[in-house]
């Protein structure tokens, strides 16, 4: 808008100047016709008198009198001025004519008087003018030029201040995930868009709340529920193998109910604590935990598990400083996640040895665990962390994809992180981070 502006004062100013410009040599040219068509001198010199003290000459004026049937003259002027052929058709044909050139501007029109009749051209160079519009045109650049600038400058701090509330939103909305659903974005006390937003989003959050918790109510009775029975199928099966005089179909067939229930409780359990760590809310039971502690502890309970197993503790990076192996938490739940992760490993390497390396920096403890099985396909890594999502090169292992998510949510209620690196039947590497107490 500016530019066009800008160009449209320009041509204004222009048509302008060059018309007061016609019009000025014009008359000036009209006088000189008129005194050539005088028939005695002093009359002529009447007339350049007049011309003389009221008008005075334009710069590099020039006139060119052609009289009543010398078309010699006229073709010589033809030949000598640089001027289009359709300004001769416009004297010829509307008795007047003009013409704008680069080095003078040219008019030229038929006088009659004292029953004579003569053609006159002038031209004379507009140099005020062509001074006034470069003046004009270098004033409209830098006019331009600064009010781009400022346009440019004023815009970027008007839309950064008409879109800082949106940005707040999209800063809150990106935090909000399923362990802290109860945040809520600022509504604020105006009645615009923005607050229409706000509240918005509020209301889904509301919605979305309501369905996590039915979920997770559903799914943590669901557990509750199936435990008891579990327990009670599992007693009987052990009754069941302790009798004497069974016969061997009978007794072989309690282990396996013994054997699948274990799995079945093994899985309620997991699925219930997947449920409870979804939220924020279960701090009961937090105290110091020593990581090398914990580590060692949970290697007892695999020995359990899964007696020969190949998993070795890696002291070679312990840190000095005991205080950076303290972390704030709950010492059951962690147990569970690297228990999980730990057999993980353990299981997808067939038992191949699977290194557990403890580390620390500044303010945070790591554990590595590194074992060369089956590894993890590029494309599955991103979703190893989902609820049920198992990997497609593990259908000769039994899982039920709950293990690691069960681990990431421990870890995230903890503040920790964990990373997976992993190639296929090289090798997986999982780390995790705690933020430690000291
Ligand atoms: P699952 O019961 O299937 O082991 P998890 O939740 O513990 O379930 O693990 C999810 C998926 O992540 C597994 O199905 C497997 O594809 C992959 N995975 C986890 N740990 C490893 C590992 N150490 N090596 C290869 N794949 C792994």
């Amino acid at each position: 808008m500016i530019l066009s502006l800008s160009i449209f004062i320009y041509i204004f100013a222009f048509e302008s100047t060059s018309r007061s410009f016609f019009h000025r040599l014009e008359v000036r040219s009209n006088i000189v016709g008129h005194a050539a068509l005088q028939q005695n001198q002093s009359r002529s010199s009447i007339y350049y008198d007049i011309k003389e003290k009221h008008l005075g000459d334009l710069p590099f004026e020039k006139h060119y009198v052609i009289e009543e049937g010398k078309s010699e003259r006229l073709s010589q002027i033809r030949n000598t001025l640089p001027i289009p052929e359709s300004f001769y058709r416009d004297l010829k044909e509307k008795k007047a004519a003009r013409y704008f050139g680069r080095d003078s501007s040219y008019v030229g029109f038929e006088i009659y008087d004292n029953g004579k009749n003569v053609m006159i051209i002038s031209s004379a160079l507009d140099v005020y003018g062509l001074e006034e519009m470069a003046n004009l045109k270098k004033l409209l650049v830098i006019g331009f030029l600064i009010a781009m600038a400022f346009v440019f400058t004023f815009s970027r701090f008007f839309s950064k201040q008409i879109f800082q509330p949106i940005r707040m939103i999209i800063w809150k909305v990106k935090g909000i995930n399923a362990n802290n659903l109860h945040e809520r974005l600022v509504v604020g006390g105006s009645r615009d868009e923005i607050a229409h937003l706000s509240a918005t989003f509020n209301d889904m959050l509301d919605r979305l709340e309501i369905t996590f918790d039915m979920q997770n109510n559903f799914v943590s009775n669901a557990s509750h529920e199936f435990r008891t029975p579990l327990t009670v199928i599992s007693g009987e099966a052990e009754l069941g193998i302790s009798l004497r005089d069974l016969p061997e179909p009978a007794s072989s067939s309690f282990r396996t109910i013994l054997r699948e229930s274990e799995k079945l409780e093994h899985l309620t359990n997991s699925m219930l604590s997947l449920a409870q760590t979804g939220f924020d809310g279960k701090r009961e039971q937090w105290g110091v935990v020593r990581i090398d502690e914990l580590i060692f502890e949970v290697k007892g309970n695999m020995e359990r598990i899964l007696p020969g197993n190949g998993v070795e503790i890696n002291f070679d990076e312990l840190p000095e400083d005991e205080n950076k192996l303290i972390v704030i938490g709950n010492e059951t739940l962690l147990k569970v996640a690297f228990t999980n992760i730990i057999l993980n490993s353990c299981k997808y390497s067939d038992n191949k040895p699977v290194s557990v390396a403890i580390k620390a920096n500044e303010n945070r403890v790591m554990v590595e665990i590194t074992d060369r099985g089956i590894g993890i396909p590029d494309s599955e890594i991103g979703q190893i962390f989902v609820p049920f999502f198992r990997a497609s090169n593990t259908k000769e292992y039994e899982g039920y994809g709950i293990g690691l998510p069960l681990a990431n949510n421990i870890a995230k209620m903890h503040k920790g992180t964990i990373d997976v690196r992993s190639q296929v039947n090289i090798g997986t590497i999982f780390t995790v981070r705690f933020p430690c107490k000291y």
